[in-house]
Protein backbone atom coordinates (compact mmCIF):
# COMPACT_ATOMS: atom_id res chain seq x y z
CA UNK A 1 0.00 0.00 0.00
CA UNK A 2 1.28 3.07 -1.29
CA UNK A 3 0.83 6.17 1.20
CA UNK A 4 1.62 9.77 1.30
CA UNK A 5 0.43 13.23 3.27
CA UNK A 6 1.01 16.02 0.85
CA UNK A 7 -0.53 18.69 3.74
CA UNK A 8 1.81 19.14 7.04
CA UNK A 9 2.66 21.92 8.71
CA UNK A 10 5.70 22.29 11.09
CA UNK A 11 7.04 24.58 13.63
CA UNK A 12 8.28 26.51 9.89
CA UNK A 13 4.57 27.96 10.28
CA UNK A 14 3.28 30.57 11.98
CA UNK A 15 0.67 28.71 13.40
CA UNK A 16 2.38 25.18 14.44
CA UNK A 17 4.34 24.12 17.23
CA UNK A 18 5.42 20.78 15.98
CA UNK A 19 9.11 20.13 15.01
CA UNK A 20 9.60 18.37 11.34
CA UNK A 21 11.43 16.02 13.48
CA UNK A 22 8.38 14.66 15.42
CA UNK A 23 5.77 15.19 12.19
CA UNK A 24 8.62 12.36 10.39
CA UNK A 25 9.16 10.16 13.30
CA UNK A 26 5.25 9.80 13.45
CA UNK A 27 4.77 9.80 9.77
CA UNK A 28 7.86 7.15 10.21
CA UNK A 29 5.34 5.05 12.67
CA UNK A 30 2.12 5.30 10.84
CA UNK A 31 4.27 3.62 7.36
CA UNK A 32 3.85 6.74 5.41
CA UNK A 33 6.57 6.68 2.58
CA UNK A 34 6.37 10.08 1.16
CA UNK A 35 5.33 14.00 3.09
CA UNK A 36 5.65 17.22 1.61
CA UNK A 37 5.76 19.82 4.02
CA UNK A 38 3.54 22.94 3.44
CA UNK A 39 4.47 25.49 5.39
CA UNK A 40 2.48 28.53 5.01
CA UNK A 41 3.40 31.68 2.96
CA UNK A 42 0.02 33.64 3.56
CA UNK A 43 2.16 37.01 2.82
CA UNK A 44 0.09 39.94 5.02
CA UNK A 45 -2.80 38.38 6.98
CA UNK A 46 -3.21 39.79 9.94
CA UNK A 47 -4.53 37.06 12.20
CA UNK A 48 -3.12 34.92 15.09
CA UNK A 49 0.45 37.03 15.07
CA UNK A 50 1.36 35.90 12.07
CA UNK A 51 4.93 35.70 11.01
CA UNK A 52 6.57 35.20 8.12
CA UNK A 53 8.70 31.64 7.54
CA UNK A 54 12.32 31.93 7.37
CA UNK A 55 12.52 29.88 3.62
CA UNK A 56 16.39 29.34 4.19
CA UNK A 57 16.14 27.90 7.59
CA UNK A 58 13.04 25.59 6.03
CA UNK A 59 15.31 24.62 3.21
CA UNK A 60 18.41 23.88 5.58
CA UNK A 61 16.43 21.66 7.75
CA UNK A 62 14.48 19.69 4.98
CA UNK A 63 17.98 18.69 4.09
CA UNK A 64 19.45 17.77 7.44
CA UNK A 65 15.95 15.61 7.70
CA UNK A 66 16.37 13.93 4.12
CA UNK A 67 20.18 12.93 5.77
CA UNK A 68 18.46 11.64 9.26
CA UNK A 69 15.63 10.10 8.01
CA UNK A 70 16.83 8.00 4.64
CA UNK A 71 13.50 5.98 5.22
CA UNK A 72 10.98 8.47 4.28
CA UNK A 73 10.72 10.27 0.98
CA UNK A 74 10.44 14.24 2.11
CA UNK A 75 9.80 16.77 -0.06
CA UNK A 76 9.74 20.26 0.10
CA UNK A 77 6.62 22.62 -0.15
CA UNK A 78 4.10 25.45 0.66
CA UNK A 79 0.93 26.43 0.63
CA UNK A 80 0.34 29.72 -0.72
CA UNK A 81 -2.37 32.30 0.31
CA UNK A 82 -3.39 33.71 -2.92
CA UNK A 83 -6.33 35.87 -2.02
CA UNK A 84 -3.94 38.72 -0.29
CA UNK A 85 -3.53 42.02 -1.73
CA UNK A 86 -1.79 42.63 -5.14
CA UNK A 87 1.64 43.60 -3.40
CA UNK A 88 1.61 40.50 -1.52
CA UNK A 89 0.88 38.02 -4.35
CA UNK A 90 3.64 39.48 -6.41
CA UNK A 91 5.84 38.73 -3.36
CA UNK A 92 4.50 35.56 -3.23
CA UNK A 93 5.21 35.14 -6.66
CA UNK A 94 8.80 36.06 -6.24
CA UNK A 95 9.36 33.67 -3.65
CA UNK A 96 7.39 30.53 -5.11
CA UNK A 97 9.63 30.94 -8.17
CA UNK A 98 13.23 32.30 -5.94
CA UNK A 99 12.85 29.06 -4.10
CA UNK A 100 13.03 24.92 -5.85
CA UNK A 101 9.80 23.91 -4.04
CA UNK A 102 8.81 20.21 -5.15
CA UNK A 103 4.80 21.10 -4.74
CA UNK A 104 2.90 24.27 -3.85
CA UNK A 105 -0.83 24.15 -2.61
CA UNK A 106 -2.57 27.20 -3.95
CA UNK A 107 -5.34 28.19 -1.10
CA UNK A 108 -7.35 30.81 0.33
CA UNK A 109 -8.18 31.74 3.97
CA UNK A 110 -9.26 35.36 3.10
CA UNK A 111 -11.71 36.53 1.12
CA UNK A 112 -10.73 39.69 -0.49
CA UNK A 113 -7.77 39.86 2.21
CA UNK A 114 -10.21 39.79 4.75
CA UNK A 115 -9.68 36.67 6.83
CA UNK A 116 -12.41 34.33 6.69
CA UNK A 117 -12.47 34.66 10.89
CA UNK A 118 -13.91 37.82 10.15
CA UNK A 119 -17.69 38.29 11.23
CA UNK A 120 -18.53 40.86 9.21
CA UNK A 121 -18.86 38.21 6.09
CA UNK A 122 -21.62 36.63 7.92
CA UNK A 123 -23.94 39.26 8.62
CA UNK A 124 -26.88 38.48 6.56
CA UNK A 125 -25.67 36.09 5.32
CA UNK A 126 -26.37 32.33 4.58
CA UNK A 127 -24.06 29.51 4.46
CA UNK A 128 -24.55 28.49 1.03
CA UNK A 129 -24.40 32.39 0.20
CA UNK A 130 -20.70 32.82 1.75
CA UNK A 131 -19.57 29.40 0.08
CA UNK A 132 -20.63 31.04 -3.31
CA UNK A 133 -18.14 34.16 -2.13
CA UNK A 134 -15.59 31.84 -0.92
CA UNK A 135 -15.53 30.16 -4.79
CA UNK A 136 -15.64 33.24 -6.74
CA UNK A 137 -12.94 35.07 -5.09
CA UNK A 138 -10.53 31.97 -5.32
CA UNK A 139 -11.30 31.74 -8.80
CA UNK A 140 -10.54 35.10 -9.43
CA UNK A 141 -7.30 34.98 -7.56
CA UNK A 142 -6.21 32.09 -9.55
CA UNK A 143 -7.17 33.97 -12.99
CA UNK A 144 -4.52 36.34 -12.04
CA UNK A 145 -2.08 34.03 -10.25
CA UNK A 146 1.14 32.36 -12.48
CA UNK A 147 -0.19 29.01 -13.00
CA UNK A 148 3.15 27.62 -13.03
CA UNK A 149 4.27 27.96 -9.85
CA UNK A 150 1.87 25.46 -8.09
CA UNK A 151 0.43 22.15 -8.67
CA UNK A 152 -3.03 22.18 -6.77
CA UNK A 153 -5.92 23.97 -5.10
CA UNK A 154 -6.20 23.21 -1.51
CA UNK A 155 -9.69 22.25 0.75
CA UNK A 156 -11.76 24.03 -1.46
CA UNK A 157 -14.18 23.24 1.90
CA UNK A 158 -12.51 25.16 3.80
CA UNK A 159 -15.82 27.94 4.94
CA UNK A 160 -17.22 24.81 7.32
CA UNK A 161 -14.67 26.07 9.62
CA UNK A 162 -15.49 29.40 10.44
CA UNK A 163 -19.36 28.31 9.68
CA UNK A 164 -19.23 26.50 12.78
CA UNK A 165 -18.20 29.65 14.65
CA UNK A 166 -20.48 32.37 12.94
CA UNK A 167 -23.67 30.67 12.15
CA UNK A 168 -24.96 29.54 15.82
CA UNK A 169 -27.63 27.28 14.31
CA UNK A 170 -25.15 25.48 12.00
CA UNK A 171 -26.51 21.86 11.02
CA UNK A 172 -25.29 21.20 6.92
CA UNK A 173 -21.99 19.99 8.16
CA UNK A 174 -20.90 20.11 4.61
CA UNK A 175 -19.74 22.22 1.54
CA UNK A 176 -22.45 20.96 -0.33
CA UNK A 177 -21.90 20.78 -4.09
CA UNK A 178 -25.57 22.52 -4.56
CA UNK A 179 -24.90 25.50 -2.44
CA UNK A 180 -21.97 26.51 -4.84
CA UNK A 181 -22.65 24.60 -8.05
CA UNK A 182 -22.03 26.79 -10.91
CA UNK A 183 -19.06 28.24 -8.72
CA UNK A 184 -17.41 24.61 -8.41
CA UNK A 185 -17.92 23.78 -11.98
CA UNK A 186 -16.29 26.81 -13.19
CA UNK A 187 -13.17 26.32 -10.60
CA UNK A 188 -13.21 22.40 -11.55
CA UNK A 189 -13.02 23.68 -15.30
CA UNK A 190 -10.22 26.49 -14.69
CA UNK A 191 -8.25 23.86 -12.31
CA UNK A 192 -8.51 21.20 -15.35
CA UNK A 193 -7.72 24.13 -18.03
CA UNK A 194 -4.38 24.58 -16.11
CA UNK A 195 -3.40 21.35 -15.74
CA UNK A 196 -3.80 21.30 -12.00
CA UNK A 197 -5.82 19.16 -9.47
CA UNK A 198 -7.50 18.88 -6.38
CA UNK A 199 -7.05 18.40 -3.04
CA UNK A 200 -8.59 16.26 -0.20
CA UNK A 201 -7.73 17.87 2.52
CA UNK A 202 -8.75 15.47 5.33
CA UNK A 203 -8.88 18.25 8.68
CA UNK A 204 -12.15 18.97 8.24
CA UNK A 205 -12.78 15.46 9.31
CA UNK A 206 -12.23 16.30 12.79
CA UNK A 207 -14.76 18.87 13.53
CA UNK A 208 -17.51 18.32 15.73
CA UNK A 209 -20.35 16.52 14.56
CA UNK A 210 -18.67 15.82 11.26
CA UNK A 211 -20.37 13.21 8.80
CA UNK A 212 -18.55 11.24 6.27
CA UNK A 213 -17.80 13.72 3.78
CA UNK A 214 -20.02 13.85 0.76
CA UNK A 215 -18.24 13.52 -2.43
CA UNK A 216 -20.52 15.15 -4.77
CA UNK A 217 -18.35 17.71 -5.75
CA UNK A 218 -15.49 14.62 -6.03
CA UNK A 219 -17.51 13.58 -8.26
CA UNK A 220 -18.11 16.47 -10.77
CA UNK A 221 -14.50 16.78 -10.60
CA UNK A 222 -14.23 13.60 -12.48
CA UNK A 223 -17.51 14.15 -14.68
CA UNK A 224 -15.54 17.07 -15.81
CA UNK A 225 -12.12 15.46 -16.98
CA UNK A 226 -10.56 15.52 -13.19
CA UNK A 227 -8.44 12.30 -13.72
CA UNK A 228 -6.15 12.71 -9.75
CA UNK A 229 -6.42 14.37 -6.71
CA UNK A 230 -3.58 14.68 -3.81
CA UNK A 231 -4.02 14.09 -0.04
CA UNK A 232 -3.59 15.97 2.72
CA UNK A 233 -4.24 15.82 6.45
CA UNK A 234 -3.19 19.72 7.21
CA UNK A 235 -1.59 18.04 10.02
CA UNK A 236 -0.76 21.03 12.81
CA UNK A 237 -0.32 18.34 15.31
CA UNK A 238 1.56 15.20 15.34
CA UNK A 239 -0.85 12.82 16.21
CA UNK A 240 -2.80 14.63 12.88
CA UNK A 241 -0.63 13.27 10.11
CA UNK A 242 -1.86 11.05 7.67
CA UNK A 243 -5.17 10.85 9.28
CA UNK A 244 -8.47 9.47 6.92
CA UNK A 245 -5.94 8.69 4.26
CA UNK A 246 -7.60 5.24 3.78
CA UNK A 247 -11.01 6.73 4.14
CA UNK A 248 -10.29 9.49 1.00
CA UNK A 249 -8.52 7.04 -1.09
CA UNK A 250 -11.68 5.51 -0.79
CA UNK A 251 -13.91 8.53 -1.04
CA UNK A 252 -11.64 9.27 -4.33
CA UNK A 253 -12.40 5.79 -5.54
CA UNK A 254 -16.08 5.92 -5.43
CA UNK A 255 -15.68 9.31 -7.00
CA UNK A 256 -14.15 7.84 -10.15
CA UNK A 257 -11.15 9.56 -10.20
CA UNK A 258 -8.28 6.99 -10.86
CA UNK A 259 -4.50 8.50 -9.42
CA UNK A 260 -3.14 9.89 -6.62
CA UNK A 261 -0.50 12.40 -7.46
CA UNK A 262 3.18 13.08 -5.99
CA UNK A 263 5.52 15.63 -7.34
CA UNK A 264 9.45 16.38 -8.04
CA UNK A 265 10.39 19.73 -8.82
CA UNK A 266 6.72 20.52 -9.49
CA UNK A 267 5.91 17.99 -11.68
CA UNK A 268 3.94 14.78 -10.87
CA UNK A 269 3.58 11.24 -11.20
CA UNK A 270 0.58 9.29 -10.98
CA UNK A 271 0.30 6.60 -9.04
CA UNK A 272 -3.32 4.20 -9.29
CA UNK A 273 -5.47 4.82 -6.02
CA UNK A 274 -5.47 0.79 -6.26
CA UNK A 275 -2.52 0.70 -5.23
CA UNK A 276 -2.79 3.38 -2.04
CA UNK A 277 -5.30 0.68 0.00
ZN1 LIG B 1 -4.92 26.12 4.68
ZN1 LIG C 1 -2.51 23.95 5.78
Amino acid sequence: MFSTDYHVHSSHSFDCHISMDDQICNAINKKIQEICFTDHIELGFSEWNYQEMDLDAYFFQIQKCREKYPQIAIKTGAEAGITCSSSDLQRTVDLLQKYPFDFVIASSHRINNVTLFCPDHYENRNFPDFCKEYIQNLISSLKIFDNSLYNCVGHIDLPIKPALRFFPDFFWKEFKYEYASDEIDELIKLIISYGKCLEINTASWLLPNRQAPECKWLKRYAEMGGEYVTFGSDAHISSGIGKYYREAVILALESGIRYLAIFKDRQPEYIPLSQCL
